[in-house]
C-alpha cells in the first residue's frame, strides 16, 4: 500500500504516519527526518540543506526530488511505504508522479490533515523534540517519555522559522489540496496534543478501504 499524508506544518503528518508505518508494517519516508540525518552527519547536501531548514524555507526541488528518487529505490519500499513531507510543491508533485509511473506504481490514498492555520503557531512554538528518535512533545515536557533523553527546541520551531513555515506552507503547499483532490481523504488534525487516537482513528479509517 502506497500512502501520502500530508498537511501543514504541526498538523501531525510525523505522529500519523508513524502509526501508519507501525499498522500496515510499510516503510515511513520522512523528507525532513532524511534531511535531519544529512545535517546531523556533516554531509554537502546537510550543509546546503541546514540554513534554509533553519529559516523554515524549503530545500530546492531538484534535491528534494533526488533524495525521493534514491530513496523509492530501496528494496524496503517495494512493499509500500507512508510519505510525510513530500511533495511539498506542485513541481514535486508532478516530478513524484513521473517516478511512480516509472516504478508501476500509484499512491492508494493522498490523506490531507486539515487544521487551522491558527492553531499551528502556539503547536509548533516551543513544541520539544526528542533529538533520538525525532518525536515531539508539547511546550513544557522535559525528557522524552520513550528514552529519557533531554528534549530540544528544533531550531525551526522558533517562532521567526514557524511564522515563515506556515507562509511557505500557504504559497507552495495548499495548492496540492487540488492537486489531490481526486484521490484525497480529508480528516482532522485539530484539537489537542494528545490523545492522539481521535485523528489516528481517521487516518486508519481514511486508508481502510485501500
Ligand atoms: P519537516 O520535518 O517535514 O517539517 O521538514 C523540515 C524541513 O525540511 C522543512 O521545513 C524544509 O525546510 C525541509 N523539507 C522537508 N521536506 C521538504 C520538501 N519536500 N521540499 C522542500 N523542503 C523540505
Amino acid at each position: 500500500m502506497n500512502l501520502l499524508i500530508y498537511g501543514p506544518p504541526g498538523s501531525g503528518k510525523g505522529t500519523q504516519a508513524e502509526l501508519l508505518h507501525q499498522s500496515f508494517d510499510i516503510p515511513h519516508i520522512a523528507t525532513g527526518d532524511i534531511l535531519r540525518g544529512e545535517v546531523a552527519a556533516g554531509t554537502p547536501l546537510g550543509l546546503q540543506a541546514q540554513p534554509i531548514m533553519a529559516a523554515g524555507g524549503y530545500v530546492p526541488d531538484d534535491i528534494m526530488i533526488g533524495i525521493i528518487r534514491n530513496r523509492l529505490q530501496q528494496g524496503d519500499s517495494q512493499k509500500g511505504f507512508v510519505m510525510d513531507g513530500f511533495p511539498r510543491t506542485i513541481p514535486q508533485a508532478e516530478a513524484l508522479d513521473g517516478l511512480l509511473d516509472e516504478l508501476g506504481r500509484r499512491f492508494d490514498r493522498v490523506v490531507y490533515l486539515n487544521v487551522d492555520i491558527a492553531e499551528l503557531v502556539p503547536r509548533l512554538a516551543g513544541r520539544m523534540t526528542c533529538p533520538i528518535d525525532q518525536k515531539t512533545y508539547p511546550p513544557g515536557t522535559a525528557k522524552c517519555p520513550l528514552d529519557g533523553a533531554k528534549l530540544i527546541q528544533r531550531e525551526d520551531d522558533k517562532p521567526e522559522a514557524v511564522k515563515k513555515r506556515i507562509e511557505v506552507y500557504l504559497d507552495k503547499t495548499l495548492p496540492l489540496l487540488d492537486y489531490y483532490r481526486g484521490p484525497c481523504s480529508t480528516t482532522t488534525g485539530a484539537g489537542a496534543w494528545f490523545p492522539r487516537s481521535t485523528a489516528w482513528a481517521q487516518s486508519r479509517r481514511s486508508t481502510n478501504a485501500c
